[in-house]
């Protein structure tokens, strides 16, 4: 069997969530009329204390609509150098919102408002105004790494003193919570926006939230169906995102104790180097050019030992934990690396 460490977005649907799909209330949700999606939107609502939700296919989609509903074309949208807006939405933030990135490089993934506070410009005839700051938490290419609380307070208030809105790309922000051990809704609190996926750690089989305030939930709407994310009866999968929401979060600790299980391991093998201590989620980047395999040829070696992961570049490999894969699995993996990272030691 295949150990599949690629991503938390290939957890397949429980049985549960299966029956709760089977048996979903349904309406046409472009009229608003889908009762299971009117639910989950009311409870992400609820859960994060914010007024409105908007259920949404893809978390790119997600932020492509939140980036859109802040800004104005011509306008820079802040954010660190590796987030996922800048590096895997495809420049949706300059396609559909006419933005650019002004990207700063982080150690891992955390801005400040010491960082951010000198790429704000000021009003001119040069500069682009300052139109959105993004911040993402957890961090996924940085790995897994996680913006405290306070961080997240003191660049809202120092952006809204400014004027400037902030979104969070809380893709896996109930990782962030779970590691924090605070409730989503103190991480989110000053944030204008904030989206999430149901279909990562949490498990559902597709869709994400944008959560705020009802005016840009509102507005959302419109660029979401803009966008061809006007589902119909999609209470089908709503009905999966609910127990995603309501009962999945707790059991992310476990995904975690297990990369901290990989990360430990890993850092004992010749060749490979990683900061276990680094590793506060789900995600473990480390790299492998001290075995003399490039990522890429590493990778290959594990795919041929039935394990499933991906390179980050030449160096790097990344392998995220969650619930379809176990401890065993896991010591599985770690029991494949040694071999890799062996077999090239005695060629
Ligand atoms: C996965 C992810 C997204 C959204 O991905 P989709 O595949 O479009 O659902 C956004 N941001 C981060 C940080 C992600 O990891």
């Amino acid at each position: 069997m295949i150990i599949d460490l690629r991503s938390d977005t290939v957890t397949k649907p429980t049985p549960e969530m299966r029956q709760a799909m089977f048996a979903a209330e349904v309406g046409d949700d472009v009229y608003q009329e889908d009762p299971t999606v009117n639910r989950l939107e009311e409870r992400a609502a609820q859960i994060f204390g914010k007024e409105a939700a908007l259920y949404v296919p893809t978390g790119t989609m997600g932020n492509t609509i939140a980036i859109k509903v802040h800004t104005h074309h011509g306008e820079e949208v802040v954010c660190d150098a590796r987030s996922h807006i800048l590096n895997y939405e495809l420049a949706m933030l300059s396609w559909f919102a006419g933005c650019v990135p002004r990207a700063i490089p982080t150690e891992d993934g955390v801005l400040s408002w010491d960082r951010i506070q000198p790429e704000v410009r000021p009003l001119g005839p040069h500069w682009a105004p300052t139109g959105l700051i993004e911040i993402e938490n957890s961090h996924n290419m940085a790995g897994g790494t996680v913006t405290p609380i306070e961080i997240v307070n003191d660049i809202c208030d120092k952006a809204h003193e400014r004027g400037i809105p902030v979104h969070m790309d809380g893709a896996r922000v109930f990782n962030a919570s779970a590691c924090l051990g605070r409730p989503v809704a103190e991480i989110t609190a000053k944030v204008d926006t904030v989206m999430f996926c149901l279909s990562k750690g949490l498990g559902a089989p597709v869709g994400s939230m944008l959560v705020g305030t009802r005016e840009a939930i509102d507005k959302g709407r419109l660029y979401r169906k803009r966008l061809g994310g006007g589902m119909r009866q999609a209470g089908v999968l709503a009905a999966a995102g609910l127990i995603a929401l309501e009962q999945m979060p707790h059991r992310l600790s476990d995904d975690h104790v297990n990369a901290k299980l990989l990360a430990e391991g890993l850092a004992k093998i010749p060749g490979i180097s990683i900061d276990p201590a680094k590793v506060q989620t789900n995600i473990v980047i480390y790299d492998v050019s001290g075995t003399g395999l490039t990522a890429p040829e590493f990778v290959k070696q594990l795919r041929g030992r039935g394990i499933n992961c991906g390179p980050v570049n030449d160096a790097k490999i990344r392998f995220v934990t969650h619930f379809d894969v176990s401890t065993d699995q896991c010591k599985a993996a770690l029991g494949a690396c040694e071999e890799v990272a062996a077999a090239v030691g005695k060629r």
